[in-house]
């Protein structure tokens, strides 16, 4: 098939690769111009075997910082990390922190080699019903297959949603109004373990900090109002945020913001149709969650993957209707995770664990914990986010640990 990709960020670069694979011509349309700091620095380790298959782990490694795990504050005194080495043991045990613009570098030029043609400007669509095409203009100035129309067209175009605007498809937005700031610093304590990415509940919100090679990214997500009243820019706000909070506060004394403050808002919209007549989309064209648990690039990789997996196993109806099935699967399932965690629910259990534990005294001692444990990362991983057998595991003990009546936790994220 010829196909045209519409953006060239991590979903439309990753397409690209395996398509051309695959032996499809592919072309790839992307602006450029793209912020030398852009959100999406902390991986998850459900990424490497894709790394690994295409070739780039060493690359990626050469640019980033190892994350052995995450480490939660969600309150005074309390402290829960979790280590990627509790996964079942045919899982990588780590991920990588990379700074986006030379991660997004490595994924075009893999894709280059790969033999997609990549065009450095920007596409327009226009609808034909609920087909898509290519403007003139957009054809003509590519000068490609001889002014012919692609047979599939693959809107990876980011939070933009090229194809869904243009045909009007709702989002699902989700609960959240938040407003996310970030920025570059130095002179942050050293986290550890290194490379331990840590996430503070704040007393609006909360604020990540991811370490990359000699900086540490350093972001806060609250609500619209609340970050208004921390100051007037973005970078005022970083500032406050930290000041504010007493642990962050002390773990932050010296540090020297060294980038400009970027912004974020709005971006929780997952397409209520992610495919149509001859296009799909792929990565935050079809949907994003939210910045918790940093799902981001791992959905708009593996969008990549199952799109490209569907198109070669099945005719293309049947294929698309696979594809989004499962990517809408996929999207729920990291709801759900994430609202654990913005709602306090996983440090609750993490808690009531160790009493419920003593009421079965014929289980060795540790061994829920454990168990939970493991069952945790494999779902924040990527790993088994989707699987009804982990997700079953911690429905259940949800409801034998704190019981099926809804309760204000003291850890919930305001
Ligand atoms: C606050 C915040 C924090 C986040 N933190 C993380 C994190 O820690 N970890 C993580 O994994 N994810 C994170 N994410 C998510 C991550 O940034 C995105 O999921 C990821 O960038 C999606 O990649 P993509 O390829 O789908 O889109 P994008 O990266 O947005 O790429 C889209 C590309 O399309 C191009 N384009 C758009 N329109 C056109 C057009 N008409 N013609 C040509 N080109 C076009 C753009 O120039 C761009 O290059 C975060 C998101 C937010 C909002």
């Amino acid at each position: 098939m010829k196909i045209a990709i519409i953006g060239g960020g991590p979903s439309g670069s990753v397409c690209a690769t395996l398509l051309t694979q695959r032996g499809h011509e592919v072309a790839v349309f992307d602006e450029g111009g793209r912020p030398e700091h852009i959100a999406g620095e902390s991986l998850v380790p459900g990424l490497i075997p894709l790394f690994r298959r295409m070739g780039i782990e060493d690359q990626v490694a050469a640019i980033g910082v190892r994350k052995p795990g995450v480490t939660f504050f969600p309150a005074p005194g309390k402290e829960y990390a979790f280590s990627f080495s509790s996964l079942p043991r045919q899982f990588p045990p780590y991920a990588y922190n990379v700074p986006r613009p030379a991660f997004d570098r490595i994924l075009e030029a893999r894709a280059a080699r790969a033999g997609a043609l990549m065009i450095p400007q920007r596409a327009e669509l226009i609808a034909h019903g609920e087909k898509l095409q290519l403007s003139a203009e957009t054809l003509a100035s590519a000068g490609i297959w001889n002014g012919c129309q692609p047979d599939f067209i693959i809107d990876a175009s980011g939070r933009r949603r090229l194809a869904a605007r243009l045909l009007n498809i709702k989002a699902d937005v989700g609960p959240r109004r938040d407003v996310s700031h970030f920025a570059h610093y130095e002179g942050f304590d050293p986290e550890t373990p290194s490379g331990q990415v840590r996430i503070n509940r704040l007393a609006d919100g909360w604020s990540w900090r991811i370490p990359l090679q000699s900086k540490m990214s350093f972001g806060i997500v609250m609500d619209q109002k609340a970050a208004a009243s921390l100051g007037k820019t973005p970078a005022e706000r970083l500032e406050a945020a930290m000041r504010n909070d007493p642990l962050l506060s002390l773990e932050t004394r010296g540090a020297k913001r060294v980038s400009e403050a970027e912004t974020y808002a709005n971006y929780q919209l997952v397409s209520t149709q992610g495919v149509g007549e001859n296009w799909a989309s792929v990565g935050d064209a079809f949907g994003f969650v939210d910045p918790m648990l940093s799902p981001g690039m791992m959905l708009a990789l593996q969008s990549a993957e199952l799109l490209d997996k569907n198109l070669a196993s099945h005719p293309l109806g049947a294929a698309l209707e696979a594809y989004s099935t499962e990517m809408k699967g996929i999207l729920s399932a990291w709801r759900d995770l994430i609202d654990y965690f913005y709602d306090g629910r996983i440090f609750e259990l993490h808690d009531r664990g160790r009493e419920f534990q003593m009421k079965l005294p014929f289980l060795p001692l540790g061994f829920i914990e454990t168990f939970m444990s493991a069952n945790m990362s494999g779902m924040a991983s990527g790993f088994t986010t989707a699987d009804p057998w982990s997700r079953g595991v911690l429905k259940y003990a949800e409801r034998f640990v704190l019981g099926t009546t809804p309760f204000p936790s003291r850890y919930a994220i305001a």
